[in-house]
């Protein structure tokens, strides 16, 4: 078994949810994990800073707009009755209850609510369109498998444990879709593996049943060599070694969720990047395997903070990076990257 995952413009209209379903179909059973349509989730934090604010008017207006565009795509998604019904009704319950959260005080727990109504639509979306096409779907609820302990990780025994149970709950399916970026915490409460965080879900879903295969499906095909929305003619890398990937993803490849790629390490899964809009592309194949040491990709990103100290007494000096190390530890500030010379050391 595979886990394909679907990025947001992937899934982002009628039209496109149509084209992932006739693709998923043709590859047999496998799991798909997908992404709220493109431009949700950041409307579903628009939504929740006026809501911050007090704005409840503000809120209101954002959240009828967005409504109206997914009523307009079960329109254009669905030929049945039955289907559309079921769909609006679904749609509805999700819009109705960020509506609820105009009414009370509103935190940190009632936006990590708000923002998993996303994966939530988009999955109902696909999930009642392809049992209108006769595909025998199962729908595994994120929120009752994928959830992070105390320190914020992954809890990989019970992920692993939970899913085994949905899996033998309902055999024999001709496929598995559920939510990616959506979990429950230690707590017990909804909350989210951070922005881009569906990548994330696919990889820790690919390691807790060891899947053959995690094919990220986007809407590019595969890493290029260097960021194409800032530099002209990028090419496709075709392979990389996991470490590769790692860190031009955690350095800013936006292809990629920075953490996505290490539970497929750690269980020697292959990787692949897709394009939904170009299926029969190569992509790029991410594995254990190491080709010529050459300069593969660029990655660069924004936002860093770098912190010059210098110091007269660090000549021939020891313990000095331990000191400047146990104040980051204590704010828990984590260090990308660090240079040091014999009078200063530099970190970002
Ligand atoms: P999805 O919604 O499918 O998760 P993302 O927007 O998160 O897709 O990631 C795909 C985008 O990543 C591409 O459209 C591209 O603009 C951007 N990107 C940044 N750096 C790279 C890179 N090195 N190679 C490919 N895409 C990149
Ligand atoms: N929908 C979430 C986001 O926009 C997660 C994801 O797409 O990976 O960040
Ligand atoms: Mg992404």
């Amino acid at each position: 078994m595979k886990v394909l995952k679907f990025g947001g413009t992937s899934v982002g209209s009628a039209q496109r949810i149509k084209e992932v379903a006739k693709l998923v179909t043709a590859r047999g059973c496998n799991i798909i994990v997908l992404s709220a349509m493109s431009g949700t989730t950041n409307t579903l934090v628009e939504i929740s800073d006026y809501l911050y604010k007090k704005n409840i008017d503000g809120a209101k207006e954002t959240v009828n707009a967005l409504e109206a565009k997914y009523m307009r795509t079960i329109d254009e998604l669905y030929s049945t009755p039955e289907a559309k019904e079921e769909a609006t009704r679904e749609i509805k319950a999700c819009f109705n209850y960020i509506r609820s959260f105009t009414k009370d005080i509103f935190t940190l727990f009632e936006e990590k609510e708000i923002l998993a109504q996303g994966e939530l639509m988009s999955t109902a979306l696909m999930n009642i369109y392809l049992k209108e096409q006769g595909v025998n779907s199962v729908l595994l609820p994120a929120l009752e498998y994928m959830r992070t302990d105390k320190n914020a990780e992954p809890d990989s025994q019970y992920i692993r444990q939970k899913l085994t149970a949905q899996f033998d709950k309902h055999q024999g399916a001709d496929l598995y879709i559920t939510q990616g970026y959506i979990c429950r915490n230690a707590y017990g409460e909804i909350d989210n593996l951070q922005r881009g965080g569906s990548d994330y879900t696919a990889s820790l879903i690919g390691a807790a049943i060891n899947a053959d295969e995690i094919e990220i499906w986007t809407d590019i095909d595969g890493m290029h060599n260097n960021d194409p929305r800032f530099v002209e003619g990028t090419q496709p890398v075709h392979q990389l070694h996991f470490e590769e990937a790692a860190e031009l993803a955690y350095f800013g490849a936006k292809i990629l969720h920075p953490t996505c790629i290490l539970p497929a390490k750690l269980n020697n899964i292959p990787v692949r990047l897709l394009n939904t809009m170009q299926p029969d592309a190569p992509g790029t194949l991410i594995h254990n395997q190491q080709s010529a040491h050459i300069i593969k990709a660029v990655a660069a990103k924004d936002n860093i903070t770098a912190i010059k100290i210098k110091s007269g007494r660090m000549l021939l000096a020891y313990g000095f990076l331990r000191k400047v190390f146990e104040i980051f530890e204590t704010y828990q500030t984590p260090i990308d990257m660090i240079a040091t010379s014999e009078v200063g050391v530099s970190v970002t």
